[in-house]
């Protein structure tokens, strides 16, 4: 009777070590599987960038490596960059010079109260909506 109690309990213990194990097996194979992840593919970064000759703006994805300026997707000249907004005239422009130290200006009004566009703007509907 007793030594019946001592084995079960022993396959009890067996069994959670077994799980145990499984489950280690299963999180290290995870974190495998996510670091091979992450080395094969290069982490892709989002701007909103603006074409400096045709004015479109567009959400465009790049690697690390990419640097602006960036292949226009209407015109297809290779001069979009990271798109900035003017508060003070309400208008979009490319800025031209990432790296510069100087204050980023408004190339329309030459104010320097402008802010980094980071979300593509709504488009504006072809015809107005009752609202
Ligand atoms: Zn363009
Ligand atoms: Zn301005």
């Amino acid at each position: 009777m007793v030594k019946e109690q001592e084995e079960r309990k022993l396959s009890r213990y067996t069994g959670l070590a077994l799980a145990l194990i499984i489950a280690m097996i299963g999180i290290s194979g995870y974190s495998i599987y996510r670091i091979v992840r992450v080395i094969r593919q290069a982490p892709k970064f989002a701007d909103i960038v603006i074409c400096d000759d045709c004015e479109h703006m567009f959400e465009k994805e790049h690697t690390a490596d990419e640097k602006s300026p960036y292949e226009c997707e209407k015109c297809g000249r290779r001069k979009a960059y990271k798109a900035f907004y003017c508060v003070t005239c309400g208008r979009h422009f490319p800025n031209l010079d990432p790296h510069s130290k100087e204050k980023i200006e408004c190339p329309y009004c030459w104010s320097t109260n402008v802010e980094e566009q980071l979300y593509l703007p709504p488009k504006k509907p072809e015809t107005e909506t009752d609202e």
